[in-house]
């Protein structure tokens, strides 16, 4: 059902339609108003659903690429990162999160994706984001964070894909910390 087009002429609260077609902007719908006779065209567009990101707290969000790509600057201040670079890091995960197919998508998500990103870009950067990303608790956290840079134990995108995919949203405590879990070539190639 078609939802009543209030007239911009009379503004009486409907309209009937005379003629409908749709092309590439969309449906175009020749109108005349029930109360006064004129003639209006509307044209109907398709919107994109909006993916919301969750948040720690279980407010809602749009997905904002600028709030990301200025959490992600302030992580590469005075660091050989390109502005370039970092824009395309956020439109790639912008582009990841819009493919996601979930509609609501946890921010610890995005975070993960832009701490990956980060790691390949420059690890004084990386670590900058996760010790505000993370909240390193105390310094034991943020030498565990060091050292799995060091030795390259970090997880696969695909590996988190699937931890963070698991129901429920909140980081579980008893779950090993996704730096610790094992194995990951990206450390290799960051560096070669
Ligand atoms: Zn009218």
């Amino acid at each position: 059902m078609e939802t009543p087009v209030r007239c911009p002429f009379c503004s009486f609260r409907d309209s009937k339609v005379t003629d409908s077609r749709a092309n590439d902007d969309g449906i175009r719908r020749r109108r005349a108003c029930i109360a006064c006779g004129e003639r209006f065209t509307t044209v109907e567009t398709v919107q994109l659903s909006t993916v919301l990101i969750m948040k720690k707290d279980g407010r809602r969000e749009d997905f904002n690429r600028e709030k990301l790509l200025s959490g992600l600057r302030r992580a590469c201040e005075k660091r050989n990162v390109s502005v370039a670079q970092l824009e395309t890091v956020g439109l790639e995960i912008e582009a990841r999160v819009a493919s996601d197919g979930r509609p609501e998508i946890p921010s610890t998500f995005v975070g993960e994706l832009a701490m990956d990103a980060l790691r390949k870009l420059d690890h004084i950067a990386y670590i900058r984001f996760a010790s505000v990303y993370r909240a390193f608790a105390d310094i034991e956290s943020l030498k565990e964070a060091v050292e799995a840079l060091e030795t390259g134990r970090i997880p696969t995108l695909e590996e988190k894909t699937l931890q963070l995919a698991l129901p429920g949203d909140e980081p579980d405590p008893t779950r090993p910390r996704l730096l610790h879990d094992v194995e990951s070539r990206h450390f290799a190639e960051s560096v070669s």
